[in-house]
């Protein structure tokens, strides 16, 4: 079976490629990129000349909530929403019931992302055992059936020695060891930005610094073993600090930013809706400072990842008082609509700089396949229509949750079609299509 996207732009940074070409797959792998192909049998998927098409994207850090909490989310409504979204593959975070810290976990995943066929999963395995940040988990074991890097997302690595001995032994595996960074003893049972608005609702604040001072401490640890440390869903500016001059200084340090922190600041919690709990999340909205230092950072390459923090909860969970509800929003399916209106439409970064943040460099940062379209590679392509206006509704998201705190924002920008080993897995109204290509 072969299939041809023709008249596209397509834009693929790590092949330094920005231009007009038709993209032709064969048997799941890209055949040739070039101008005016020969059709010979391919089915032509016609596009318009504005349409990027693009290595598939790459969100690393997705939490699938299976196994245990199949109410928020399966791997199955996960990767379709991925799909929906423009991603190809998707990395999930260890904090399952039970805990991915051990190899049969992380076969569990793999065989339900097999079934589902859907976007490619990619395990993270935990850290420690149970997460607990105690005993080291069987890293090795873990890695052999898959995992991709090691983290306890959902809390801290909780010692500076026991990451030390995480970097050390993940190093000498080639895998990063992720770090969701903040220090416990100061964000507290905090809920919100330490700042005016959390004032001015009476809420408890969590300040930047609780992030800044574990990242300090992460960026030091991995100067110290030469390992790769990765921060996770990074949000206030003393972080980006500390990372930059990591950087500097040649230590392995990569960061992601989620796309609610670098559209949305503490102010939104005084919106229309007071105490609206989909704007809790962990870490939280932080103030104007800390987004507009997100946004700078975006654009002068310290960040390397855009991430969504894709954080499914049941609506029954969310709707009760602000302290109470769980942290996270979903946002597998906001986040291509988000990059294209408020940085690439707002001239904060480039197309190929967001394909970059997108796609490229969660592939290297993560070591994973794809992030480019090579050929004789694996045909993983995203299909976008930046100029798409579209209005995102939180009842038609295909995640089983539905806690967005951008329902009802006009955006502009889409993805229109996603494609996984040759396959077509999404396909947007609006796409001409062959009905033989969707029925594979
Ligand atoms: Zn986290």
């Amino acid at each position: 079976m072969k299939m041809m996207i023709r008249g596209g732009r397509v834009v693929d940074p790590a092949a330094d490629r920005d231009g007009a070409f038709d993209v032709l797959i064969e048997d799941g792998r890209i055949a040739q990129i070039g101008r005016g192909l020969p059709v010979n049998g391919a089915e032509v998927i016609e596009i318009p000349g504005t349409w990027i098409v693009a290595p598939g994207l790459i969100d690393i850090h997705v939490h699938l909530r299976e196994p245990g909490q199949e109410h928020k989310e399966t791997i199955a409504s996960g990767t379709a929403s991925a799909v929906a979204g423009g991603f190809t593959a998707v990395a999930c975070m260890p904090n399952t019931e039970p805990i991915n810290d051990h190899a049969g976990i992380t076969q569990f995943i793999l065989k339900k992302a097999a079934e589902a066929n859907l976007a490619r999963v990619y395990p993270i395995g935990a850290v420690s055992r149970g997460s607990m940040g105690e005993q080291l988990a069987e890293l090795g074991e873990q890695k052999a059936a898959g995992c991709i890097a090691f983290t306890d997302d959902g809390r801290p690595v909780a010692t500076a020695l026991l990451m030390r001995r995480a970097l050390e032994y993940a190093g000498m595996l080639g895998a990063p060891i992720i770090d969701h960074c903040e220090d416990p003893s100061l964000k507290g049972d905090g809920v919100a930005h330490e700042g005016y608005y959390a004032s001015a609702l009476g809420l408890r604040g969590i300040p930047g610094t609780a992030e800044s001072l574990m990242v300090e401490r992460d960026v030091s640890l991995a100067e110290l073993t030469g390992s790769h440390v990765h921060i996770a869903h990074m949000s206030a500016r003393q972080s980006l600090r500390a990372v930059r001059s990591g950087k500097e200084r040649g230590v392995q340090v990569t960061c992601e930013v989620a796309p609610h922190h670098f559209t949305l600041t503490d102010e939104s919690l005084d919106g229309p809706v007071k105490y609206d709990t989909n704007l809790k999340m962990n870490p939280p909205l932080r103030e104007r400072a800390d987004r507009d230092a997100m946004l700078a950072g975006l654009a002068d390459g310290t960040v390397d990842v855009i991430a969504t923090d894709h954080a499914p909860h049941h609506a029954d969970e969310k709707m009760v008082e602000f302290d109470r509800a769980p942290f996270g929003i979903v946002g597998l399916e906001t986040a291509v609509p988000l990059v294209f209106d408020r940085l690439v439409h707002a001239g904060v970064i480039t197309v190929r700089r967001a394909i970059e943040l997108l796609s490229t460099n969660p592939a290297r940062v993560m070591h994973l396949p794809g992030g480019t379209l090579a050929d004789s590679g694996a045909a993983d392509v995203t299909v976008i229509d930046p100029d798409r206006t579209i209005t995102i509704d939180s009842a038609a998201l295909r995640s089983r949750s539905k806690n967005t705190p951008f329902h009802g924002w006009t955006l502009r920008g889409a993805s229109m079609l996603t494609i996984v080993g040759g396959r077509i897995a999404y396909a947007a109204p609006g796409v001409n299509l062959a009905d033989r290509l969707l029925s594979r």
